[in-house]
């Protein structure tokens, strides 16, 4: 079976499994395990933060970020498709005692101005809005990546009114291969930032959260409380590493091959509209009658995994595991489906 459901389907490589057996681990709940502040330090260094902490998923990441940032009442600004809404199980409320309030703009974007409207007066009526959240790529958006200058204008407004700006940057690994943007230039418009392993970098488990010295530190005592402290988590910690450095420039070739399947899929009779592939994620919209789970299962038929994204959408996620031979083999089967 070929798996384009997701890019979390990767298995670690022989290289990494052996970068993981070599590093040296102690118990990361004491903060002593060398090889995760290896990672948190280094990730943190490049871009541009203070300080970093290890954590067992994105979810868990963004979730003790909203923690730190905000205080039960208070309200959160994020988009109607972004991940810590509609994939978190509704744990801003349920982690946080926080309301949200939704944005809408085109494939998950966050301008300013939009931004600045949903800004509660201080007024007693209203929450306190106490953070704006943006995510890049944007996963429900199809992959879309997030325009730099409204990333910038969208932080100075937050920030001039004293809004710290989260980034769900599970993904942004995918945004960063595609613009060449540098790190330390990117992460300097955030307050804080989460950053999956297990995504495109393909390792088992793991995400970085990033943030000032004080904010880590708060967020290190949120993860003890949400059951996140974990203990000899550096041969998870050694994935990363060994993933930043050998799986983030080969990112372009997913593109490549997700670009190729997007291409296909324009020119299909029973493909209605392709979002604009911009990274690892293709999403299509059935012609008139057509269901997802239909095509979902022709295409299981022919050994090809993905996913119906509601009832007349499917999605594929190209990632480290799929290579050019397994690529004709899902053009062919797209092909033979009518
Ligand atoms: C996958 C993902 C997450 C959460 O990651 P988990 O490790 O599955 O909890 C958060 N945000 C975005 C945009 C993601 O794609």
């Amino acid at each position: 079976m070929i798996d384009l459901r997701s890019d979390t389907v990767t298995r670690p490589t022989e290289a990494m499994l052996k970068a993981m057996m070599a590093a040296p681990t102690g118990d990361d709940v004491y903060a002593e395990d060398p090889t995760v502040n290896r990672l948190q330090a280094e990730l943190a260094e490049r871009f541009g933060h203070e300080a970093g902490l290890f954590c067992p998923s994105g979810t868990m990441a963004n979730q003790i970020a909203i923690n730190v940032h905000v205080a039960p009442g208070d309200e959160v600004i994020c988009h109607r498709l972004s991940h810590i809404y509609n994939y978190e199980g509704g744990g801003i409320a349920r982690n946080s005692g926080a309301s949200v309030r939704l944005v809408d703009a085109p494939r998950g974007a966050m301008p300013a101005d939009v931004i600045q409207a949903e800004v509660n007066p201080a007024d007693s009526h209203f929450a306190r809005t106490a953070l704006v959240c943006v995510e890049d790529t944007v996963n429900k958006g199809g992959g879309a990546v997030q325009s730099l200058e409204m990333l910038a204008a969208g932080s100075d407004a937050s920030r001039a009114v004293g809004l710290p700006f989260h980034l769900d940057g599970a993904r942004a690994w995918n945004a960063l291969r595609t613009t060449g943007q540098d790190w330390g230039r990117y992460g300097q418009m955030f307050d804080s930032i989460s950053l999956c392993l297990s995504k495109g970098l393909g390792t088992p488990a793991g995400s970085v959260l990033l943030g000032n010295r004080d904010f880590i530190e708060e967020a290190h005592r949120t993860r003890k409380v949400m059951g996140g402290g974990m203990r000899q988590v550096g041969i998870l910690a050694a994935a990363g590493l060994h993933a930043i450095e050998h799986h983030f420039d080969r990112l372009e070739e997913d593109h490549r091959r997700a670009a190729r399947i997007g291409q296909l899929l324009s020119d299909h009779p029973s493909i209605a509209q392709v979002a604009p592939v911009e990274t690892n994620i293709v999403i299509a919209q059935l012609s008139n009658g057509r269901s997802a789970s239909e095509l979902v299962e022709a295409q299981r038929q022919e050994g090809v995994l993905c996913s119906a994204f509601g009832p007349d959408k499917v999605r594929w996620v190209t990632h480290l595991d799929f290579g050019d031979g397994d690529l004709s083999r899902v053009l062919q089967a797209l092909e033979t489906w009518r």
